[in-house]
């Protein structure tokens, strides 16, 4: 029996007689851009998220490169981000005309330190963006002072916690709530995955959200006039229909993930050579990913694989590493608990649908493994 590190099929079967009349009645009435299911999936993320506002557009990227794009950065500009995140992050940052400046993690949660971003900002700094690693939110009441003290727009990248939140005074703050704009990607292995790419961004300042809009539809509120040159970044319809249809199972299914998080943290309590990976008490996590460190990492990974137990290293190479960021000047040393993380991580299977004897069958061959 094989464990995979994902199984959609068995979501698509828990739901096939929900989604395939939502996906028929788009195709019926033809109306496949910007039909009723884009403004009815973004007001119900907006509530979900908290946020007055929220703008659908085709991808996680472009939810980050648009508002970037807002920024108008100059030459030389430079936007703070982690270095322990998917690229997408730090390619946004480029696309749009800015210089990505690295900063580290915390080693307990992997999120970005809030230290780090401070000994990172400079004169040319023009903003921070924040993700929200694996599932669970960075210490944001920690970041928005510094964001505030030196005047930068806070991006939260979110694609990875759609439906999370930290008990911040008292209250519970969904992910995207509170920086100048949130971003989601629906990409099918997110939480909440469309049958493509999709995305979504989320602010509460209404201009700010007027300009996003624009710019995903080529820089223009009314076709055929143009303030400025956009995107052609819209969701598709049947993208939308997909995702409400999801979006009701959406809690459901986060609260599942935790359920088999705790599962795993029990079953691995007694396996020294790993540890299972730590929430901030402050968060409620959802789990898109289940990363934990492990001695001989590698050794482990080709272990399990060869048991038929999906697993992936998220991720192997820091974006301060990656060859097309050479110009930059990092190297090796320069953010020592991401170069930790990224050779002792590993990300095991976890999903709604995974049962428990397929979490037994990932924790006895990482035990078997050590024996
Ligand atoms: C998936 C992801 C993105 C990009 O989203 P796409 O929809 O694939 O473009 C951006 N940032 C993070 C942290 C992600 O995990």
């Amino acid at each position: 029996m094989t464990v995979p590190l994902l199984d959609l099929v068995a979501q698509y079967n828990s739901i096939r007689d929900e989604i395939e009349p939502a996906l028929r009645s788009v195709i019926e009435r033809q109306a496949f851009i910007m039909g009723p299911e884009i403004p009815a999936l973004e007001q119900a993320i907006a509530e979900l998220s908290h946020v007055r506002h929220a703008i659908a557009c085709a991808s996680g990227t472009d939810a980050l490169l648009l508002p970037l794009r807002a920024l108008e950065l100059a030459p030389g500009d430079e936007i703070i981000a982690p270095a322990f995140t998917f690229f997408a992050t730090a390619g946004a940052i480029h696309n749009a005309g800015g210089k990505p400046v690295f900063a580290d993690i915390d080693r307990a949660t992997f999120n970005v330190s809030p230290e780090s971003i401070e000994a990172a900002i400079t004169p040319r700094t023009r903003g921070l963006v924040v993700v929200h690693l694996f599932g669970q939110m960075a210490p944001m009441e920690r970041i928005l002072p510094l964001a505030r003290k030196h005047g930068l727009a806070l991006i939260e990248d979110g694609a990875q916690a759609i439906g999370a939140r930290r008990r911040i005074d008292g209250a519970w703050r969904m992910a995207g709530e509170l920086g100048t704009v949130g971003t989601l990607s629906f990409f099918p292995s997110k939480n909440l995955g469309g049958w493509g790419d999709g995305g979504m961004m989320l602010t509460q300042d209404e201009a700010l959200a007027g300009r996003l809009a624009r710019l995903r539809l080529h820089g223009g509120a009314r076709q055929y006039h143009h303030e400025e040159v956009g995107y052609n970044s819209r969701l598709d319809s049947l993208q939308a229909a997909v995702l409400l249809v999801k979006l009701r199972h959406l809690q459901a299914w986060n609260q599942a993930r935790r359920a088999r998080a705790d599962w795993y943290a029990r079953a691995l309590a007694g396996i020294a050579a790993v540890s299972p990976p730590p929430t901030d008490p402050a968060n409620e996590h959802i789990y898109h990913q289940y990363t934990i460190r492990a001695e001989r990492r590698d050794a482990l990974l080709a272990h399990l694989k060869g048991q038929g137990i999906g697993c992936a290293v998220y991720y192997p190479v820091a974006l301060h590493l990656q060859p097309c960021f050479a110009n930059l000047g990092y190297s090796r040393g320069s953010l020592p608990a991401t170069e930790r993380a990224m050779e002792e991580v590993l990300s095991l299977p976890i999903y709604p649908e995974l049962t428990e004897v397929q979490q037994g069958l990932v924790v006895d061959a990482i035990r078997r493994f050590y024996a």
